[in-house]
């Protein structure tokens, strides 16, 4: 087997840099290309900041707005191109890379499956649009996952294919209850599988502050947190947000949530549940989380919003 030294990831998406933890983690030296400002987009920069200073050793060359041109194989590997992803922006010279990795460009394949082929309409991007009840535009045709649109994951997938799965064998069973079936979810988690992990929910900062959304922020530090201290890892932050639009009169519900630190994935689905029910600072901050654990985080970050938080480190005079 040859040794990975070099490795490129072409996309610094979450598969991307999920991967490169892996193979850095085996040894290799990574290089990130992405056309975009920042890696890991969708998530809010202040989680993703935390995560790069902590992976920053994995990497010789983080190429923020930059896109490959070309990769040749030569004998002594393979011969990476760029060139800057905006007009006026500079391009790094050529590199040799052992491994090269893409991971950009997921293309649903509703044309290559020809799905038209049994009346089905594909998008010019090759999705299916489906209805609620994920019913094509064929009454007895139904589609699931990826291909009916973002985002392309799979506990997405699986909640769609319920739904599917429930209205077939509620038309077929006669069954009104199960018949009605419906895919109408609030949020839909993202996690990256990162060290530290980094997950979100709902809303996020940085497009509660694009959409001139207001909202009240709770954040609540991990060096707070008696686990994450004990754990050595206490470099996350757990951050919820609410509205604080004049009609939530001061108890605005929550609209989203984000989390970096180890298990942050195991952790998001709490903040989905508050979403999904609509629930405010009190409702989380009240709601009793054992001591010690990574999860009391999401409490105190209410009780941070509500100014209820006890378990803060005085402020710096
Ligand atoms: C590297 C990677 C990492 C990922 N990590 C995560 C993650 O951590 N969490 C997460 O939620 N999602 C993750 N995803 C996304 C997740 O895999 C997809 O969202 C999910 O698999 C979508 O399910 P699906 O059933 O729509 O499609 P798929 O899982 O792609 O299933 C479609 C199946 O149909 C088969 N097929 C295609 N054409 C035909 C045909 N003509 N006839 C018969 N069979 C056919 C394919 O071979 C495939 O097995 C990841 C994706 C990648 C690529």
């Amino acid at each position: 087997m040859v040794a990975l030294k070099r490795m490129l990831i072409l996309g610094g998406g979450i598969i991307g840099l999920e991967m490169g933890t892996v193979y850095s983690t085996l040894g290799a030296r990574l290089d990130v290309v992405e056309m975009l400002d920042g890696l890991m987009q969708g998530a809010d920069r202040d989680l993703v900041k935390i995560w790069q200073k902590m992976n920053t050793p994995r990497f010789d060359n983080i190429m923020l707005k930059t896109k490959t041109v070309g990769a040749k194989a030569t004998p002594e590997g393979i011969e990476v191109t760029f060139a800057a992803a905006e007009e006026g922006g500079t391009a790094p010279a050529p590199q040799l890379y052992d491994l090269v990795l893409q991971a950009v460009g997921r293309t649903p394949n509703g044309k290559k499956i020809a799905a038209e082929k049994a009346g089905v309409a594909v998008t010019e991007r090759g999705f299916i649009n489906v209805d609620i009840q994920m019913r094509t535009n064929v009454p007895h045709i139904f589609a699931i996952g990826d291909i009916v649109g973002q985002p392309m994951l799979a506990h997405k997938a699986v909640h769609e294919a319920h739904v599917a799965a429930e209205v077939i064998a509620g038309e077929l069973q006669g069954n009104k209850e199960l018949a009605a079936a419906a895919f109408n979810a609030r949020v839909i988690p993202s996690v990256a599988y990162t060290d530290p992990e980094v997950a979100w929910v709902g809303l996020t900062e940085d497009q509660a502050k694009a959409q001139g959304i207001k909202v009240k922020k709770g954040l609540f530090p991990w060096t707070a947190s008696g686990r994450a201290i004990a754990n050595g890892r206490d470099e996350g932050v757990t951050k919820l947000l609410f509205d604080d639009s004049p009609e939530a009169h001061c108890h605005g519900k929550i609209l989203g949530g984000g989390m970096v630190g180890t298990h942050a994935g195991d952790m998001i689905g709490e903040i989905a549940l508050a979403i999904e029910m609509g629930a405010d600072a009190v409702d989380i901050g009240k709601t009793i989380h054992p001591h010690p654990t990574l999860g009391e985080s999401i409490g105190m970050a209410a009780e941070v919003a509500h100014g209820s938080c006890t378990d803060l480190p005085p402020a710096r005079k």
